[in-house]
Protein backbone atom coordinates (compact mmCIF):
# COMPACT_ATOMS: atom_id res chain seq x y z
CA UNK A 1 0.00 0.00 0.00
CA UNK A 2 2.76 2.37 0.43
CA UNK A 3 4.69 3.96 3.53
CA UNK A 4 2.24 6.56 4.52
CA UNK A 5 -1.07 5.02 6.25
CA UNK A 6 -3.91 6.20 5.12
CA UNK A 7 -7.12 7.17 7.18
CA UNK A 8 -10.18 5.25 6.46
CA UNK A 9 -12.20 6.05 3.51
CA UNK A 10 -9.53 7.81 1.54
CA UNK A 11 -8.53 6.20 -2.06
CA UNK A 12 -5.30 5.19 -3.02
CA UNK A 13 -3.56 3.74 -6.35
CA UNK A 14 -2.37 0.72 -5.92
CA UNK A 15 0.00 -1.38 -8.43
CA UNK A 16 -0.83 -5.32 -8.01
CA UNK A 17 -0.63 -6.81 -11.35
CA UNK A 18 -3.49 -7.27 -13.34
CA UNK A 19 -6.63 -8.81 -12.29
CA UNK A 20 -7.76 -11.59 -14.79
CA UNK A 21 -10.90 -14.11 -14.59
CA UNK A 22 -12.19 -15.96 -16.91
CA UNK A 23 -16.46 -15.66 -18.45
CA UNK A 24 -17.90 -16.31 -21.10
CA UNK A 25 -18.32 -13.24 -23.71
CA UNK A 26 -21.82 -12.63 -25.09
CA UNK A 27 -20.11 -10.66 -27.66
CA UNK A 28 -17.28 -13.16 -28.53
CA UNK A 29 -19.72 -16.25 -27.86
CA UNK A 30 -17.12 -17.83 -25.81
CA UNK A 31 -14.63 -18.15 -22.81
CA UNK A 32 -12.48 -15.40 -23.05
CA UNK A 33 -10.43 -13.92 -19.63
CA UNK A 34 -11.01 -10.73 -18.87
CA UNK A 35 -8.16 -7.90 -17.93
CA UNK A 36 -8.07 -5.10 -15.48
CA UNK A 37 -5.61 -2.58 -15.82
CA UNK A 38 -2.37 -2.81 -13.71
CA UNK A 39 -3.33 0.36 -11.34
CA UNK A 40 -6.43 -0.03 -9.18
CA UNK A 41 -8.26 2.11 -6.94
CA UNK A 42 -8.94 0.54 -3.39
CA UNK A 43 -10.95 2.83 -0.75
CA UNK A 44 -9.47 2.23 3.01
CA UNK A 45 -12.20 0.89 4.92
CA UNK A 46 -10.82 0.44 8.58
CA UNK A 47 -7.58 -0.50 10.12
CA UNK A 48 -7.14 -3.41 8.43
CA UNK A 49 -10.37 -3.31 5.70
CA UNK A 50 -9.51 -2.05 1.99
CA UNK A 51 -12.03 -2.29 -0.75
CA UNK A 52 -11.35 -2.73 -4.68
CA UNK A 53 -13.40 -1.67 -7.28
CA UNK A 54 -12.49 -3.75 -10.72
CA UNK A 55 -13.74 -3.19 -14.05
CA UNK A 56 -12.25 -5.86 -16.15
CA UNK A 57 -12.60 -5.46 -20.15
CA UNK A 58 -12.81 -8.68 -22.57
CA UNK A 59 -9.66 -9.38 -24.14
CA UNK A 60 -11.21 -9.06 -27.77
CA UNK A 61 -13.72 -7.10 -27.60
CA UNK A 62 -14.93 -3.94 -25.41
CA UNK A 63 -17.80 -6.02 -23.21
CA UNK A 64 -16.85 -5.32 -19.67
CA UNK A 65 -17.75 -6.76 -15.96
CA UNK A 66 -17.29 -5.43 -12.62
CA UNK A 67 -15.76 -6.92 -9.81
CA UNK A 68 -15.88 -5.72 -6.08
CA UNK A 69 -13.22 -7.31 -3.40
CA UNK A 70 -12.85 -6.27 0.33
CA UNK A 71 -9.54 -7.59 1.70
CA UNK A 72 -9.14 -8.11 5.85
CA UNK A 73 -5.03 -7.25 6.36
CA UNK A 74 -3.81 -9.52 9.09
CA UNK A 75 -0.87 -7.40 9.52
CA UNK A 76 0.31 -3.90 8.78
CA UNK A 77 -1.91 -2.68 5.97
CA UNK A 78 0.95 0.00 5.29
CA UNK A 79 3.54 -2.57 5.45
CA UNK A 80 5.49 -3.34 1.99
CA UNK A 81 4.19 -6.98 1.76
CA UNK A 82 0.76 -7.00 3.67
CA UNK A 83 -0.84 -10.51 3.98
CA UNK A 84 -4.45 -9.85 3.27
CA UNK A 85 -7.20 -12.20 2.78
CA UNK A 86 -10.73 -11.72 0.75
CA UNK A 87 -13.53 -11.29 2.95
CA UNK A 88 -15.72 -11.03 0.36
CA UNK A 89 -16.08 -10.56 -3.53
CA UNK A 90 -19.26 -9.58 -5.75
CA UNK A 91 -19.55 -9.34 -9.42
CA UNK A 92 -22.17 -7.33 -11.77
CA UNK A 93 -21.78 -9.04 -15.25
CA UNK A 94 -24.70 -7.32 -16.71
CA UNK A 95 -25.43 -8.66 -20.49
CA UNK A 96 -21.43 -8.83 -21.08
CA UNK A 97 -20.75 -11.90 -19.99
CA UNK A 98 -22.31 -15.14 -18.29
CA UNK A 99 -20.02 -16.77 -15.06
CA UNK A 100 -18.38 -20.37 -15.47
CA UNK A 101 -18.48 -23.54 -14.25
CA UNK A 102 -20.83 -25.12 -11.79
CA UNK A 103 -23.95 -23.42 -11.23
CA UNK A 104 -24.55 -23.12 -8.09
CA UNK A 105 -23.77 -19.39 -6.80
CA UNK A 106 -22.29 -20.47 -3.38
CA UNK A 107 -19.92 -23.31 -4.80
CA UNK A 108 -18.88 -20.72 -7.25
CA UNK A 109 -17.91 -18.46 -5.12
CA UNK A 110 -15.93 -20.59 -3.22
CA UNK A 111 -13.54 -21.23 -5.61
CA UNK A 112 -13.29 -18.01 -7.44
CA UNK A 113 -12.31 -16.75 -3.25
CA UNK A 114 -9.69 -19.83 -3.66
CA UNK A 115 -8.23 -18.64 -7.29
CA UNK A 116 -8.36 -14.82 -6.76
CA UNK A 117 -5.98 -16.46 -3.26
CA UNK A 118 -4.11 -17.83 -5.38
CA UNK A 119 -3.65 -15.49 -7.87
CA UNK A 120 -2.50 -12.98 -4.97
CA UNK A 121 0.20 -15.91 -3.67
CA UNK A 122 -1.90 -16.80 -0.62
CA UNK A 123 -1.21 -20.44 -0.08
CA UNK A 124 -3.58 -20.84 3.51
CA UNK A 125 -5.92 -18.37 2.74
CA UNK A 126 -6.66 -19.96 -0.84
CA UNK A 127 -6.80 -23.51 0.39
CA UNK A 128 -9.15 -22.39 3.36
CA UNK A 129 -11.86 -21.94 0.76
CA UNK A 130 -11.09 -25.26 -1.30
CA UNK A 131 -11.33 -26.90 2.00
CA UNK A 132 -14.63 -25.27 2.46
CA UNK A 133 -15.86 -25.94 -0.74
CA UNK A 134 -14.73 -30.04 0.44
CA UNK A 135 -16.66 -30.11 3.18
CA UNK A 136 -19.79 -28.97 1.49
CA UNK A 137 -20.10 -31.21 -1.05
CA UNK A 138 -18.87 -34.05 1.48
CA UNK A 139 -21.52 -32.70 4.29
CA UNK A 140 -24.31 -32.98 1.73
CA UNK A 141 -23.29 -36.04 -0.13
CA UNK A 142 -22.74 -37.76 3.66
CA UNK A 143 -26.78 -36.64 4.24
CA UNK A 144 -28.03 -37.83 1.07
CA UNK A 145 -26.30 -41.35 1.72
CA UNK A 146 -27.58 -41.66 5.41
CA UNK A 147 -23.69 -40.87 7.10
CA UNK A 148 -24.22 -39.40 10.06
CA UNK A 149 -22.01 -35.85 10.83
CA UNK A 150 -22.86 -36.41 14.80
CA UNK A 151 -21.25 -39.32 17.11
CA UNK A 152 -23.71 -40.98 19.11
CA UNK A 153 -22.75 -39.22 21.78
CA UNK A 154 -23.97 -35.87 19.69
CA UNK A 155 -20.89 -34.86 19.20
CA UNK A 156 -19.01 -33.73 15.58
CA UNK A 157 -17.45 -36.23 13.59
CA UNK A 158 -14.14 -35.76 12.15
CA UNK A 159 -14.28 -34.91 8.59
CA UNK A 160 -11.88 -38.14 7.73
CA UNK A 161 -13.91 -40.38 9.26
CA UNK A 162 -17.30 -39.07 7.21
CA UNK A 163 -15.80 -38.68 4.00
CA UNK A 164 -13.92 -42.26 4.50
CA UNK A 165 -17.57 -43.41 4.67
CA UNK A 166 -19.15 -41.67 1.77
CA UNK A 167 -16.79 -42.14 -0.50
CA UNK A 168 -17.01 -46.19 0.54
CA UNK A 169 -20.35 -45.79 -0.30
CA UNK A 170 -20.74 -43.91 -3.37
CA UNK A 171 -16.94 -43.47 -3.98
CA UNK A 172 -17.14 -39.65 -4.44
CA UNK A 173 -12.98 -39.10 -4.73
CA UNK A 174 -12.24 -39.15 -8.64
CA UNK A 175 -9.68 -42.00 -9.72
CA UNK A 176 -7.05 -39.69 -10.49
CA UNK A 177 -7.14 -39.60 -6.85
CA UNK A 178 -7.88 -42.94 -5.58
CA UNK A 179 -4.71 -43.75 -4.36
CA UNK A 180 -3.77 -40.28 -2.40
CA UNK A 181 -7.41 -38.53 -1.86
CA UNK A 182 -6.95 -39.15 1.94
CA UNK A 183 -3.46 -37.72 1.86
CA UNK A 184 -4.52 -34.34 -0.29
CA UNK A 185 -7.15 -33.88 2.15
CA UNK A 186 -4.77 -34.14 5.44
CA UNK A 187 -2.80 -32.14 3.38
CA UNK A 188 -5.75 -28.97 2.65
CA UNK A 189 -5.80 -29.39 6.48
CA UNK A 190 -1.90 -28.99 7.69
CA UNK A 191 -2.00 -25.94 4.69
CA UNK A 192 -4.46 -24.09 6.91
CA UNK A 193 -3.42 -24.96 10.15
CA UNK A 194 0.03 -22.75 8.82
CA UNK A 195 2.04 -26.08 9.19
CA UNK A 196 3.23 -26.28 5.62
CA UNK A 197 5.97 -23.78 3.69
CA UNK A 198 3.84 -21.18 1.45
CA UNK A 199 5.35 -21.97 -1.96
CA UNK A 200 5.30 -25.82 -1.32
CA UNK A 201 1.33 -25.23 -0.45
CA UNK A 202 0.83 -22.91 -3.68
CA UNK A 203 2.47 -25.78 -5.48
CA UNK A 204 0.27 -28.31 -4.38
CA UNK A 205 -3.14 -25.66 -5.22
CA UNK A 206 -3.34 -27.15 -8.81
CA UNK A 207 -3.69 -30.80 -7.75
CA UNK A 208 -6.22 -30.09 -4.51
CA UNK A 209 -8.51 -27.65 -6.46
CA UNK A 210 -8.73 -30.68 -9.23
CA UNK A 211 -9.81 -33.50 -6.46
CA UNK A 212 -12.62 -30.73 -4.58
CA UNK A 213 -13.75 -29.98 -8.37
CA UNK A 214 -13.92 -33.34 -8.69
CA UNK A 215 -15.58 -34.60 -5.89
CA UNK A 216 -18.06 -31.83 -6.35
CA UNK A 217 -18.76 -32.57 -9.84
CA UNK A 218 -19.29 -36.42 -8.88
CA UNK A 219 -21.55 -36.01 -6.01
CA UNK A 220 -23.65 -33.69 -8.43
CA UNK A 221 -23.46 -36.25 -11.22
CA UNK A 222 -25.04 -38.83 -8.71
CA UNK A 223 -27.65 -36.35 -7.65
CA UNK A 224 -28.59 -35.36 -10.85
CA UNK A 225 -28.45 -39.19 -11.89
CA UNK A 226 -30.29 -40.26 -8.98
CA UNK A 227 -33.17 -37.72 -9.49
CA UNK A 228 -33.89 -38.87 -13.01
CA UNK A 229 -34.13 -42.65 -11.74
CA UNK A 230 -36.53 -41.06 -9.79
CA UNK A 231 -38.20 -39.24 -12.29
CA UNK A 232 -38.61 -42.15 -14.29
CA UNK A 233 -40.28 -44.42 -11.22
CA UNK A 234 -37.21 -46.40 -11.02
CA UNK A 235 -36.68 -47.66 -7.59
CA UNK A 236 -34.50 -45.27 -5.19
CA UNK A 237 -31.49 -47.29 -4.22
CA UNK A 238 -31.64 -44.97 -0.85
CA UNK A 239 -28.55 -43.05 -2.11
CA UNK A 240 -28.59 -39.26 -3.04
ZN1 LIG B 1 -15.41 -10.42 -25.91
Amino acid sequence: MGKASTSWGSHRRIDVGTVTRQYYCTACESVRPFNSKKQLNCLVAGPDLVSIDVVLKCVDCTNTVENWFLLKCADDLFGQAPSVSLVYCNEHLGSSANALGPNDTVMQDLLDRADLGRRVGLAAGSIIYLRKHFEITTHTAATGVGVPLLTEKDKRRSFADILREVDQKIQIIPEEFSQDGYRLFSELSTVIHGNADEMVALGKFDALRRLVVGVFENVRNRAEFTQATNDLGWVSKGEL
